[in-house]
């Protein structure tokens, strides 16, 4: 089970928490001042914000833009 981080939006602690399910996560409740409502800090285990991948293969269609290759034009 993953172990998330959090930080409260009212008093700004910083927490971590072993989430079960999403019913939990919005249970939460800030250890330091008892509010809910933390917001889930992104964690190691995210897939990072911009993955560059291959927009367009070589050997794609050059006339349609079809990357599985030549269009037969
Ligand atoms: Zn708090």
């Amino acid at each position: 089970m993953p172990i998330f981080e959090y930080r409260c939006a009212a008093c700004e602690h910083e927490f971590e928490e072993l989430i079960r399910g999403s019913e939990d996560e919005r249970a939460l409740m800030c250890p330091s001042c008892g509010k809910r409502g933390a917001d889930r800090k992104l964690s190691v285990f995210s897939a990072p914000a911009t993955v560059p991948g291959p927009k367009a293969q070589p050997g794609g269609c050059g006339r349609c833009g079809d990357p599985n290759g030549s269009c037969g034009m």
